[in-house]
Formats: C-alpha cells, structure tokens, sequence
C-alpha cells in the first residue's frame, strides 16, 4: 500500500502547516518551552520543525500529476472520513500529491512525523505525547491509497521537485 497527502486548491500544504501549528501550540503549556518565547516565535519554531519533518517523509517529482494514473488508483484511507474527501468529478482541480513511501497506516506516520518534530525544537520539553494523536486527526482528511501514482514511467522518471523550494516561495516562516 502507498500512502498519499493531497492537498487541494483552496488547503495546499503551505496553509495545511500553518493552521497545524496552531492546533500543536496549543498543547504545550507556554511553560514547556525552555527559555520561554513569544506566541509568535512558538508558532514559528513548530511550523517549521512540522515542515521539516514532513519534508523528510514524502517525495513528489515534476511529472507526477500530469497522467491520469496519478488519480486513478487513488481512494481515502479508511481513517479519512472529510466531507470533501477526493472527488473523481473534480479531478481536474489543481492537487499537491505527495508520496510517503515504507510507511504503514495513520498512526505510523503520524508517530513517525511526531518524533522528527521533536529533534527539530529542542527547546521543548513536556507535552510531546498528545503530538502524535494531534498529527493523526490533522493529517486524516489529507490521507489517501494509491497504489499507481509513483510508480508510473511518468511519475519515476520525472525529476524529484526540491520542495524546500517548492513550500519557500510562498512559505514565510
Ligand atoms: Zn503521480
């Protein structure tokens, strides 16, 4: 099974990290952090340790997407119950598709996603044990199956896009 985030017009993965540090700020007590910092830089910090984690989980490339391949195989993880969960009628809306590769359903990826977090603020102490279950219940409206995409000519011979460069553009930290 290959795991896919889709990220659609109006929720792209920039936007997707930013409203998901939010949440994560959330369950840290301000006192957690050593020494102490504003909202603001919290906020900060955990976007980008999310991004940076995430960023070492998937990979999409320059082609992927263009073939229908990309959309045929794909259907919601059984977790991913959104309303607006991927519509085969839109198909022709622009998507972020990326691939997590060797991982083994939601809690996997969220635990996985939750310990790359911590390496990346270490200025955070207590707490880390509601991140995992607050990545999965963010993640699960973005978590598809697709068994095609990535394993295309189109999608494996195309280059892997660098999305530090991708997510910097627009992604002010
Ligand atoms: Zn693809």
């Amino acid at each position: 099974m290959i795991y896919q985030l889709r990220f659609s017009e109006e929720l792209k993965l920039d936007l997707w990290l930013k409203q998901a540090a939010q949440e994560i700020e959330k369950l840290f007590s301000p006192d957690s952090w050593n020494p102490p910092q504003p909202l603001g830089v919290r906020l900060i910090l955990l976007k980008k340790a999310l991004r940076d984690g995430l960023l070492g989980m998937v990979r999409t490339s320059d082609l992927c997407g263009l073939q229908a391949e990309c959309d045929e195989g794909c259907s919601p993880a059984e977790e991913n119950t959104a309303p607006d969960r991927f519509d085969k009628a839109k198909v022709n809306a622009p998507v972020e598709r990326y691939s997590l590769a060797d991982l083994r359903g939601l809690p996997e990826i969220a635990e996985t996603l939750a310990t790359a977090m911590r390496r990346h603020v270490p200025q955070l102490g207590s707490g880390w044990e509601k991140l995992g279950p607050k990545l999965a219940e963010s993640l699960a409206p973005h978590l598809y199956q697709n068994e095609l995409c990535g394993s295309t000519d189109g999608c494996t011979h195309s280059q892997a896009v660098d999305l530090k460069v991708r997510l910097s553009r627009k992604s002010e930290v």
